[in-house]
C-alpha cells in the first residue's frame, strides 16, 4: 500500500448495505476495484450494523484485511489493519443482573397484553441489542403483516416503548421501532457513532450513507460534528462523490 501518499489525517469511511452494495446484495467487481484504487489515495474505512460474518459475506473473505478499518456491529467489534482492536457487547455491558431485570419486565407486559394473536420467540437476544416483538418473532408473512396494521391503530410497540424508556431511565437506553412487528434495544450511543472512538487521530472524516435521514441507521454519524457527511443513493453515486471528492484532488496535485 501505498501509505505515504495517502492524506495525512483524512479517512473516507462508508456504510456497507445501499453505500458500498445494493440493498442486501453482494459488492459488485467494479465497486470492489473502485475502493481498491480509491485506497491509494485516502484511508478507508466501513461500518455496518451487520456482524462481521454478514459484512463479509457482501464485501468478502478479505475484507479486514482491504480496508484499513472495519468496524461490526456498529463498531462494537472493531478491526484496524486486519487486526482486532476491540469488542464490546451488550451482556459484558450492563451486566446479567440489570438484563434480567429488563427482560423480567419485558416479558410480564407482554404476558400481560391483550393481542390478537401471540407466537413466540418474543426477545431475541444479540450481542449488541434486544430485539422485542410484542406478537413474537416466529409468526408467519400473513400474521406480521395483520399485526403491522393493527399496531399502526393500537401503537402496541410506541405504547410499550414508553413504559420501558420510564421504568428503565436510569439504564439509559436507545429504542428503536423498526420492521413490522418489534422493536430494538441498546445503550445510547451504539449507534454507528460508537465507531468514532477509534478514529480520534484523524481530523477529517468523511462519512458516505444512504439512510441519513433522522430515524435512518445513518443518520447519528452523518449528523455527528466529527464527520463531513454525505448521503449517497447507490454504490454508483458512491464512487462518484468520491472521484469528485478525493481523486480529483490527486489529479490536480499530480
Ligand atoms: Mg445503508
Amino acid at each position: 500500500m501505498a501509505a505515504a501518499r495517502r492524506t495525512r489525517g483524512l479517512i473516507a469511511l462508508f456504510d456497507v448495505d445501499g453505500t458500498l452494495t445494493a440493498p442486501r446484495k453482494v459488492v459488485t467487481p467494479v465497486m470492489l476495484d473502485f475502493m481498491k484504487q480509491l485506497r491509494k489515495v485516502v484511508m478507508v474505512g466501513v461500518v455496518g450494523g451487520s456482524d462481521l460474518v454478514k459484512i463479509s459475506e457482501q464485501l468478502g473473505n478479505s475484507v479486514i484485511n482491504d480496508y484499513d478499518y472495519v468496524f461490526a456491529e456498529n463498531g462494537l467489534v472493531a478491526y484496524k489493519s486486519g487486526e482486532l482492536i476491540g469488542r464490546q457487547s451488550l451482556k459484558s455491558f450492563l451486566g446479567d443482573e440489570k438484563l434480567k431485570e429488563f427482560i423480567n419486565f419485558t416479558l410480564h407486559y407482554i404476558a400481560d397484553l391483550d393481542i390478537p394473536i401471540k407466537r413466540g420467540t418474543f426477545i431475541e437476544f444479540r450481542s449488541g441489542m434486544l430485539n422485542v416483538s410484542p406478537i413474537g418473532r416466529n409468526c408467519s408473512q400473513e400474521e406480521r403483516d395483520e399485526f403491522e396494521k393493527y399496531d399502526k391503530v393500537d401503537n402496541i410497540r410506541s405504547k410499550m416503548v414508553s413504559v420501558l424508556r420510564e421504568k428503565f431511565a436510569h439504564l439509559n437506553l436507545t429504542f428503536s421501532i423498526g420492521g413490522q412487528i418489534s422493536f430494538d434495544v441498546f445503550p445510547q450511543g451504539w449507534d454507528k457513532t460508537y465507531c468514532l472512538r477509534y478514529l480520534d487521530d484523524f481530523k477529517e472524516i468523511h462519512f458516505f450513507g444512504d439512510k441519513t435521514y433522522k430515524g435512518g441507521n445513518d443518520f447519528e454519524i452523518y449528523d455527528s460534528e466529527r464527520t463531513v457527511g454525505h448521503t449517497v443513493t447507490s454504490p454508483e453515486d458512491t464512487a462518484e462523490q468520491c472521484k469528485s471528492l478525493f481523486l480529483g484532488k490527486q489529479i490536480a496535485d499530480a
